[in-house]
């Protein structure tokens, strides 16, 4: 944050400055005319932090199962919620403000370009840290020793050490979402050990689970939080699956036009669009013909000279004229509806598009995965039942210019047991051909131990 001048001199006062004082353990108190800002321990909440402290340096623990203890104790944030989560307990953790001292002055903001020659609407705000000697500290009441302040960083700089898996996109990795919560679904690599008498080895795979179903665990078992009752997938079945839907129904144009539901109900709402216009047009044009049988009444009965007979007539004309244009208009925008070969052609352009990239990818995996980004929207998995949503690109004459709308599609379909059964067997043969090669290198290694005693 940058420090004006005026601010500059409150702190080197020792005041407080207003922002970013709602420290979590700390209750902040406006300045009033007799007394300057302040910042007060809070007892409930600085319990807490102590608590937390105290546990993360002395217990083998990590940060998701503090936060399920502070759930269980029924310890509440800031705000009045129940649940906690890792991310803040860390910030916590790194807060400096609890051994006694409140710092400000500690970033500041750089204004970036995404390129030079852009003006100040493309730039974006990024705040950086300033350097240590810059920042301006307050004095505040401290809630935890230094000696325990310094354990805890210990811990947290040790665990930054530990080795973690680079992350890895898989096919369908950003595509899938949960069919149960509606929540997004990652892919992780798995591994399983063999179960079977022998040498132990493990087979290594790769399955989507529910983000959600995955973080509910975090959370106490008493918290009141909506549950997923979706079951991860083995990587292989459902990319095996997907891909299956894309050979036999994507890039087939009358199998691709079945499953277009959305498009037929559009078709539908259109036409009768339509044809309630026409009707209107219709009801109109009986009006102005009705007022035309009126004026030659009125002008045989004498009431209406010649000239202004004529001028009326030419009126009404005119504007029987201009219903009559869109009459037609519509009628033919009707037809357009009905003409499907413009839709078919779409469709039939799109599953050959798909059909010629497809068989370019072969079986190299980075390009299967663009091939997937480009053509699908998003995949739904719910135990075992699998939709695949889409959208072809249709470009139909509109008079003079040609507009681009897409027509969604969506197909289901579900995980058979013939292709359970297929990937156990799989997963089993894997785990024989492991465990006989690790019989094998036994033996070896025993007969060499044999060899080496004679
Ligand atoms: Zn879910």
């Amino acid at each position: 944050m940058r420090v004006t001048r005026g601010k500059q001199l409150r702190l080197s006062q020792g005041q407080l400055l207003g922002c970013g004082v709602h420290t979590f353990g700390y209750d902040y108190i406006r300045k009033t005319p007799t007394s300057r800002p302040q910042m007060i321990i809070n007892e409930r909440e600085a319990e807490i932090v102590r608590y937390l402290f105290e546990t993360y340096a002395s217990e083998q623990i990590g940060l998701d199962r503090i936060a399920k203890r502070l759930e269980d104790m029924g310890a509440i944030t800031k705000t009045g919620k129940k649940l906690w989560r890792r991310s803040f307990l860390k910030t916590v953790l790194r807060n400096e403000t609890y051994l006694g001292v409140k710092y400000f002055n500690t970033m500041r903001c750089i204004r970036e370009y995404a390129n030079p020659i852009y003006d100040i609407k493309h730039s974006t705000l990024k705040r950086i840290n300033r350097n240590r000697e810059d920042w301006i500290g307050v004095e505040v009441p401290a809630i935890i020793s230094r000696e325990l302040f310094d354990r805890v960083q210990d811990r947290l700089k040790d665990n930054r050490k530990r080795y973690r898996n680079p992350r890895q996109a898989q096919l369908l990795s950003t595509l899938v979402r949960c069919g149960c919560c509606g929540g997004s679904v990652y892919a992780y690599r798995r591994w399983e050990r063999s179960k079977r008498k022998g040498p132990p080895c493990v087979l290594h795979s790769m399955a989507y689970k529910c983000n959600w179903r995955f973080r509910q665990q975090l959370h106490s078992k008493n918290s009141q939080i909506s549950r997923c009752t979706n079951r991860e997938i083995k990587g292989p079945l459902l990319e095996g699956r997907v891909l299956a839907m894309v050979k036999e129904v994507m890039l087939d144009p009358a199998k691709l036009r079945e499953c277009m539901d959305f498009f037929r109900e559009d078709a539908h709402a259109a036409e009768l669009r339509l044809e309630k216009e026409v009707k209107a047009i219709n009801g109109r044009l009986e009006a102005l013909h009705e007022q035309k049988r009126r004026i030659i009444d009125i002008y045989a009965s004498g009431d209406l000279s010649r000239d202004g007979y004529v001028e009326k007539n030419r009126e009404l004309d005119g504007m029987i004229e201009t219903l009559n244009a869109r009459s037609k208009e519509l009628a033919e925008n009707t037809v357009l509806l009905h003409k499907a070969g413009a839709i078919d052609t779409a469709i039939a352009q799109y599953c050959e598009g798909a059909r010629v990239r497809l068989n370019k990818c072969g079986s190299d995996p980075s390009s299967m995965r663009a091939f997937m980004l480009q053509y699908v929207e998003k995949i739904v998995h719910l135990n075992g039942k699998v939709s695949l949503h889409g959208r072809v690109p249709v470009r139909h004459e509109q008079g003079n210019d040609t507009e681009t709308n897409t027509l969604p599609f969506c197909i289901e379909s579900e995980v058979t047991r013939e292709e359970r059964y297929l990937e156990k067997m799989r997963t089993a043969e894997a785990m024989r051909y492991q465990q006989s090669v690790a019989l094998l290198r036994e033996q070896s290694a025993s007969d060499l131990r044999e060899t080496e005693r004679l």
